[in-house]
């Protein structure tokens, strides 16, 4: 029977491994990759980028992890989401 520990190492040997394979195959180093797919965006940073007052050379780093992380794409709706009430309450 598995247990929810033997599921976490599952986990990280198999987000270790798609990060071995993706390094080889853009030919950077494994810890470029590792920064870009483990390091999530700082809470601080996504509550300036959904304000519009994070600094535009950050831009891109930002937006690329957001492509491919769900997990800080979630999060950025959370960042959101008081935003967006807020307006339709301003409108209605
Ligand atoms: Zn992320």
């Amino acid at each position: 029977m598995r247990t929810r520990n033997d599921y976490s190492i599952a986990v990280v040997w198999g987000t270790l491994i798609s990060l071995v394979i993706l390094a080889l195959w853009l030919k950077v180093p494994l810890g470029v990759v590792a920064m870009i797919y483990v390091a999530h965006i700082h809470e601080d940073d996504l509550e300036l980028y959904s304000t519009g007052h994070l600094e535009t050379e950050r831009l891109p780093a930002l937006e690329s992890h957001l492509l491919d992380c769900q997990y800080c794409l979630e999060r950025l709706h959370q960042c959101l989401g008081p935003q967006l009430e807020a307006l339709r309450e301003g409108r209605a």
